[in-house]
């Protein structure tokens, strides 16, 4: 305890039934990623810490389903009004804790809020439907209910905003809910937290558990929750998904991503190799929608080679904090050893590394886990850094003789988060949104994000379950439809 409270950010706790706990064992440390220095540390919860969050939900749901859903959704309103005044102070956290540039942090925190926004439209979103004389004398309405408590499991890249694809809807709908962030960015959750609780929230509706596999677990078994919402990497999104539905709980869970984009030889090339290295880019490449593959219509295969190669000369690696930086650290010296390894990988497949950003070292913060862009040329399918999520600052480009064998080299990936394509005809956008196998499409534009108002897509094994995070499949999910038949005989 002493320890922690010389850190920046001391001890990340739990927030359970509205008052804040230590969580029951030790934890880890949370480090900065530009420096590798401890900026806090985050408690784990053991079985009985998430016994408690559920308890405080389910005591909270019997009122809380019963509010009328007007109510419901004031608390929302004051949590944006407070995101809104504290966006840069969370924009910070997200950078210290995460590393990425202080503008993607803002951006990020808009789509966050973005959500809160579209929640507090639930008493129209949750509207079901209703038909006079479905039958002789009998008219037929469908209603949602809330069913109690959810939980959601969240990944380190977007610690601000994917929790927000979550809470705000499982509130206005009437459920009680918990949040268990990744162990390695909890601090903006916690300050998340810190604003709902100034909110008129009844104590109990959300809970936030900190903790790691062993607490994901225990919310996998426990008998008390409903529904659990994954966000994170292919592996672990299978797992959850498998453990979830054997324990009877609904479950959607997002996963990975190797997405694709494609250029052909109609499209205006500098716009496009601009969107496309940008999108590979942000965030130091630790998104999953990142482009990591751009298939090139050959004809104009060396033209735009040069151009990406230009566009990633044009970076800046530094601290997120600093105006002028486009790339910040990646989150770990095991991850950045992992992505600097596919690097060494691509090189002795054959690739040819034509931006070499493996040389970076930053004044001042010598210790943080820095990578610049490294571009590849000449990618082929066979090769493992064409096929896996690497989660860098890593692009391969490749040629194909046209959109048909682009699609059909793009469709051959395991994933199917994203894919994007750049074109100045109709026809090949129209082939392209009939034909690419992936849940979130872009024609023209490098990242295929859609607003809260849709759903984030995902296919392949980049999503298990059927109801996907935002908008209304958030609504379906967490929310079940009672069917009621009335007749009155004399009518
Ligand atoms: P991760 O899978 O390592 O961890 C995600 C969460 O799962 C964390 O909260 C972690 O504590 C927990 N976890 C980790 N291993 C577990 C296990 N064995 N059992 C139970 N729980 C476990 O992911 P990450 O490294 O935090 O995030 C990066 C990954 O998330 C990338 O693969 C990225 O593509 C993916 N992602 C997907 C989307 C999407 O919408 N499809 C969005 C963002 C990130």
């Amino acid at each position: 305890m002493a320890e922690t409270t010389k850190l920046q950010h001391g001890e990340v706790q739990n927030y359970v039934d509205g008052t804040w706990a230590t969580a029951s064992e030790d934890g880890q440390r949370v480090d900065n990623p530009a420096t590798n220095e401890s900026i806090a540390r985050v408690g784990f919860s053991s079985e009985s810490d998430v016994d408690d969050a559920v308890t405080a939900g389910q005591d909270a749901f019997k009122t809380w389903r019963r509010t009328p859903i007007e109510e419901r959704i004031q608390p929302l309103f004051e949590f944006k009004q407070l995101l809104e005044e504290h966006q840069d102070e969370l924009a910070e956290l997200l950078v210290q804790e995460h590393g990425k540039t202080i503008g993607e942090a803002k951006g990020e925190l808009r789509r966050g809020i973005e959500n809160v926004e579209v929640a507090c439209g639930m008493p129209t979103l949750m509207q079901a439907g209703h038909v006079e004389n479905a039958a002789p004398k009998i008219d037929e309405t469908a209603v949602r209910q809330p069913l109690g408590v959810f939980a959601a499991v969240t990944p380190f890249n977007f610690p601000g905003m994917i929790p927000l694809w979550f809470l705000p809807y499982a509130v206005a709908t009437g459920n009680s809910f918990i949040l268990k962030p990744s162990e390695q960015a909890p601090l903006t959750a916690r300050k998340l937290f810190e604003l709902l609780d100034e909110t008129s929230l009844p104590d109990g509706v959300v809970q936030l558990v900190n903790g790691g596999v062993d607490t994901v677990d225990t919310i996998l078994e426990h008998d008390g929750i409903e529904g659990v919402s994954f966000v994170g990497s292919t592996p672990v999104a299978e797992t959850i998904y498998e453990k979830a539905a054997a324990n009877g709980k609904r479950v959607q869970a997002q996963g990975g991503a190797k997405n694709h984009v494609i250029v052909t030889e109609s499209a205006n090339l500098e716009f496009a190799a601009e969107k496309a290295v940008s999108s590979a880019l942000a965030c130091s490449g630790e998104r999953c929608l990142a482009n990591d593959v751009v298939v090139v219509e050959e004809s104009v295969y060396e033209d735009f080679v040069d151009l990406v190669v230009a566009e990633a000369d044009r970076q800046v690696v530094g601290y997120g904090l600093n105006d002028d930086t486009t790339i910040g650290p990646l989150i770990s010296p095991e991850h950045e050893q992992r992505v600097r390894n596919y690097v060494e990988t691509g090189i002795s497949e054959g690739a040819e590394l034509v931006y070499d950003g493996r040389d970076v070292t930053i004044d001042g913060y010598e210790n943080g886990n820095f990578l610049g862009p490294c571009i590849f040329r000449d990618v082929t399918t066979d090769m493992v850094i064409s096929r896996e999520e690497i989660f860098g600052p890593v692009l391969g480009l490749m040629p194909a003789a046209g959109i048909d064998e682009a699609i059909e080299i793009m469709n051959q990936s395991q994933f199917g988060n994203a894919a994007s394509l750049f074109t100045g005809k109709g026809s090949e956008a129209k082939k392209f949104r009939h034909d690419a196998e992936a849940g979130n499409l872009a024609v023209n534009a490098g990242t295929a994000a859609p607003m809260a108002f849709f759903h984030f897509g995902g296919q392949k094994d980049s999503f298990f379950g059927d109801l996907h995070a935002q908008a209304e499949d958030v609504v379906r999910f967490y929310t079940d439809e009672t069917v009621y038949i009335e007749r009155w005989p004399d009518n």
